[in-house]
């Protein structure tokens, strides 16, 4: 940094943070500055925990964005929230939407959150008319402060916030969320590491262990699953719709089981035993992955069964022995039997089944294969058979083809 565009001082003799950075001339761009002094911007944000830029031109929304963009790498969407916020360009928003006779008590930000931004920007925009400081804590002489003992207890047992949603106080969860689906919300809770309460709800009744790590220490895989057919059922540990697949569990100690999906299997380490063994996390999910398959794989032969029954011919029947044994089609018999599948009405997943390519004439069967039949079966190649296929001649079918 050249330190003849700026000068550098703490704000209070006594204190750490902030340091204040002052334009030394008034023609110095406040972005082109940043730009070019990004490193030792950073090195200075280490050193003192917080720089106050006082005299830079930064007087719009779009000016702030720039500066977001010289001094961050990725700039985060409030999401998650805890206070109303008004969202002003890609990354800003109002500081808070309270009335502006309250004040805000000291905090952390975002503490409550398993990521938080590095860095956090503020810019005043329209300076209070009393008042309207924002005040800063140094977090390192904070935890100084606490005892030994106390300070030890935090790092061993770590925080737990528990938050309650509910009409008139805080946030509403479709805000906090930004969603107005359940569901959503519990795809960003699983992301998120967060537990949601229905979790909660759903295993300590059934379990000895009061806090959720204790309960599901009882619990384990039984090994049972069940192909529901359709996406229509619900798991009943995180209450996620939409699921094809049930996986059973049962508590070792009260007997109880519950239908849930793979997901909160591996999310929560309920354990998976493989010959008496318990299984790492890696191989628990190795095992989920394979039953799915094997779930997957016998919805085929269902299907390809109701159908040799539909239409009894040496073609089906073939493709049926074949399936069985190969566990894929040829491309001749993908044809067909996605021809006629569709044509009996039998439900049936394309993507779930598997076609060979793996002989050369399989290859010249679907190069000589007209278009409109590989799109019979289009969805069953895989992402590298389909380069191939178009590598032959074919392309994919329009979109409207799709619903295949
Ligand atoms: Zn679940």
């Amino acid at each position: 940094m050249d330190r003849s565009d700026v000068t550098a001082e703490p704000l209070r003799q006594d204190g750490r943070m902030p340091l204040v950075v002052r334009p030394a001339r008034a023609s110095l761009e406040a972005e082109q500055f940043l730009l070019a002094n990004r490193a030792a911007i950073d090195h200075l944000l280490l050193q003192h925990g917080a720089i106050l830029f006082r005299g830079f031109a930064v007087d719009t929304i779009e000016r702030f964005d720039v500066v977001i963009h010289a001094l961050t790498r990725q700039a985060l969407a409030y999401e998650y929230r805890s206070t109303p916020r008004e969202r002003l360009g890609e990354a800003i928003y109002t500081a808070s939407d309270y009335p502006a006779r309250h004040t805000i008590p000291m905090h952390c930000e975002n503490a409550y959150q398993r990521d938080w931004p590095t860095k956090i920007l503020f810019a005043c925009a329209h300076p209070a008319l009393t008042g309207g400081q924002t005040p800063l804590a140094d977090m390192i002489a904070v935890s100084r402060r606490l005892s030994a003992d106390c300070f030890e207890s935090f790092r061993a047992k770590g925080v737990c916030y528990l938050r309650n949603y509910q009409e008139g106080m805080d946030l509403s969860w479709q805000n906090v969320f930004q969603t107005e689906s359940r569901d959503e919300v519990g795809a960003i809770c699983r992301r998120m590491g967060i537990d949601p309460q229905r979790v909660r709800e759903s295993i300590l009744p059934l379990s000895i262990g009061d806090t959720l790590p204790k309960a599901f220490e009882e619990w384990y895989f039984t090994g049972f699953t069940e192909d529901h057919e359709e996406p229509c059922e619900t798991c009943e540990l995180c209450g996620q719709e939409g699921l094809r697949y049930h996986f059973e569990i049962c508590n070792g100690h009260t007997g109880h089981t519950l239908q849930v999906g793979s997901h909160c299997i591996l999310q929560f380490n309920v354990a998976v035993f493989e010959d008496g063994q318990k299984l790492s996390p890696k191989e628990a999910k190795r095992k989920l992955d394979k039953l799915t398959q094997q779930m997957r794989l016998e919805s085929c032969v269902r299907a390809l069964e109701r159908l040799a029954q539909a239409e009894n011919t040496d073609i089906l029947r073939n493709a049926l022995d074949y399936y069985r044994k190969n566990k894929k089609l040829t491309p001749k018999q993908a044809f067909v039997v996605f021809w006629r599948l569709r044509q009996n009405q039998i439900d049936h997943a394309p993507s779930f089944f598997n076609v060979t390519l793996r002989k050369q004439r399989y290859l010249n069967d679907l190069e000589e294969m007209d278009t409109s039949r590989v799109h019979f079966f289009w969805h069953a190649l895989s992402a590298s058979q389909k380069q191939r296929a178009i590598e032959l001649g074919h392309w994919p079918p329009a979109a409207r083809a799709c619903a295949l």
